[in-house]
């Protein structure tokens, strides 16, 4: 199997009541290649400018994230703001400075056209759109998007959401894209559109999936030191896509143990500043941490 994941690598500036980074290394790609990097050998498509640090690049090429599609280009990397009160579930974004990511058309390497499953991570839908149609004959396809895109390009965020499997979104996302304020309505719209799953992502209290006759629910790992929730959504998608890439299996016992594996991924992300947690991160701990999900909810 392959996996095939465009979305934004970033400089992000955050504000947390743990404390403040300027200019550190995120986005919404960094994110999920990390975490799907403990299953499978993601290939990322994104761009990024001359100010981005080769060390970094490095340090994905050594996690096994294919870097083919990750083109360099001259002038400044995606660059975004948020600040975080001390609910972990809300957060303002201050700025948003596209950048390369303005012009950026991506054209996928060959090796990357027969992928099994697409991830479109949170980024321009047009983008999403692009990266898709460049693909052969996926078997799955999930995105992600924002408050952002839906609002400044709705059309386009519908024309993709009708083209995928699975939808990830939190509940602001879901009532924002369907102008429904009751979630399962929300929700039922969001299927008849094409979707065979929604992922709804709630923050520290996990995600719940819902199908057309499935309904699944995972906590998020009650974890004492949160230190920064950014890249937790994206974390989440990242074990749950990386996981199911592994197995190459889309039955539903995968798709709750895949969505066990995302929220373990999600609890490593937020225990440290931007990437720090998954520098250090080993596959054992991944486990153990796998294992104690199973105590937590079996009774
Ligand atoms: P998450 O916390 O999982 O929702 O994702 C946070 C990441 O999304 C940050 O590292 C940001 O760099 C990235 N991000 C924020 N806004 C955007 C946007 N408009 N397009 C693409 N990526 C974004």
């Amino acid at each position: 199997m392959s996996l095939v994941i465009v979305g934004s690598v970033a400089f992000d500036t955050i504000r947390t009541p743990w404390g403040k980074r300027d200019r550190i290394v995120g986005g919404s790609g960094t994110y999920f290649s990390l975490a799907a990097s403990f299953f499978t050998r993601p290939k990322m498509v994104a761009v990024v400018g001359e100010d981005f640090p080769p060390e970094v690049i490095d340090l994905f090429k050594s996690r096994g994230i294919d870097t083919a599609g990750l083109e360099i280009r001259p002038g400044r990397t995606f660059h975004w703001e948020g600040h975080y009160g001390y609910d972990p579930n809300q957060r303002e974004t201050i700025s948003t400075e596209l950048n390369v990511f303005r012009d950026f058309r991506p054209v996928l390497p060959n090796s990357y056209r027969d992928a099994n499953i697409v991830f479109l991570a949170n980024i321009d839908p047009d983008l999403q759109d692009s990266v898709l149609a460049q693909v052969r004959r996926p078997e799955l396809v999930a995105m992600d998007t924002m408050n952002l895109w839906i609002a400044s390009k709705p059309e386009s965020t519908w024309r993709v959401l009708k083209a995928v499997d699975i939808l990830f979104a939190n509940d602001e996302e879901i009532r924002m894209l369907t102008q429904e304020t009751n979630l399962i309505k929300a929700g039922r719209k969001i299927l008849a559109a094409g979707p065979r799953l929604v992922v709804t992502k709630k923050g520290e209290h996990g995600a719940l999936l819902f199908g057309k006759k499935f309904v699944f629910g995972v906590l998020g790992h009650p974890c004492e030191d949160v230190v920064d929730p950014t890249g937790a959504g994206d974390s989440f998608a990242g074990g749950f896509l990386g996981y199911l890439d592994k197995v190459r299996k889309f039955t539903r016992p995968e798709i709750r143990r895949a969505a066990v594996y995302g929220s373990v991924l999600a609890s490593f992300a937020i225990e440290d500043f931007g990437i720090e947690r998954f520098k250090s991160l080993r596959p054992d701990e991944v486990e153990s941490r796998f294992r104690l999900f199973r105590r937590l909810v079996s009774f």
